[in-house]
């Protein structure tokens, strides 16, 4: 079985013993509802680190709206199954104290980055992201974080805020883990009605199909309306954004003409899907 540690007291004695062994160490940071996704992750952390510690935290703070946070699925004991076999040194499910006490006022705040994409959508989204990741980074004291590219704008954003605060731990990037169909694994699949199940992998299609013409030298204005208009078709509610930015940095481009990424949220059946690719 997993240790499962609840306060960052013991957090903290158990890092202090690893890191006087000189022992590195990696922390996964995660909500739960654990797939395959994170469990790439919890892979390359145990290969990367010494010691490995997952955070389970579904962290008020980064949604917008009570509901969202509501349906949020929350799976602990099945999590914590699902992390024996990868025999991860600690599982660290804080409590909400541990994380926010009372009286709790600070918030980390990124400039620039956040603005665009999904902040544009989700205000005070990435606020709570970079405080709440720079609190496990502190508490956990890791050397090295495993982030998923699936949430290309978020691994962009924790690396400008580790940057910036000189919190010395390197955020490293992995592939997204899809579905056999192409559909990106996200803990919020799990909310789909089955016929928007069905649906949803037409964004990631969509998005093959862009990447491929815009490769081949076409523009984002010459492509994006037929994408939209192939989105709706397929039952897409709403496109929130369907843009190229330059893969470092995120500036919005018209064509490839540096390594850049797809990136694209909409909503299906009532659950908001994002998803991103490389093109170039
Ligand atoms: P979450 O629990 O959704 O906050 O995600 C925790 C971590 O898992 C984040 O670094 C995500 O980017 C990563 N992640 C989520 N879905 C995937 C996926 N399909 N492939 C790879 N990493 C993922």
């Amino acid at each position: 079985m997993t240790e499962i540690l609840r306060d960052k007291a013991a957090l903290r004695a158990r890092v202090t013993a690893w890191k006087r062994a000189g022992e590195t160490v990696g922390v996964v940071p995660t909500m739960g509802a654990l797939h395959q996704g994170h469990l790439s992750l919890v892979q390359a952390a145990t290969a990367g680190a010494d010691r490995v510690i997952v955070t389970i935290f579904v962290n008020p703070k980064q949604f917008n709206t009570p509901s969202d946070l509501e349906n949020y699925p929350r799976t602990e004991h099945a999590d914590a199954d699902k992390l024996v076999p990868f025999g991860v040194d600690a599982v660290y499910v804080p409590g909400p104290d541990e994380i926010y006490p009372d009286g709790f006022a600070t918030s980390v705040h990124v400039e620039g980055l956040t603005g665009i994409l999904c902040g544009a959508f989700r205000p005070g989204h990435f606020d709570g992201v970079t405080t709440v990741v720079s609190k496990l980074f502190l508490q956990t004291g890791a050397d090295r974080a495993w982030f998923g590219e699936k949430d290309y704008q978020q691994l962009q954003v924790v690396r400008r805020m580790a940057r910036d605060l000189d919190i010395p731990i390197e955020v490293i990037g992995c592939p997204t883990v899809r579905e056999p169909d192409g559909l990106a694994l996200s803990s919020r699949n799990l909310l789909l009605p089955a016929d928007a199940r069905a649906r949803a992998p037409a964004m990631g299609r969509e998005m093959r199909g862009m990447a491929e013409a815009l490769t081949a030298g076409r523009s984002m204005a010459e492509l994006t309306a037929h994408a939209s208009a192939a989105l709706a078709q397929a039952g897409f509610d709403k496109v929130e954004y369907l843009e190229l930015r330059a893969a470092d940095g995120l500036a919005l481009l018209d064509r490839a003409d540096r390594p850049a990424r797809l990136l694209a949220a909409a909503w299906i059946g009532g659950v908001r899907l994002i998803d991103n690719i490389a093109v170039g």
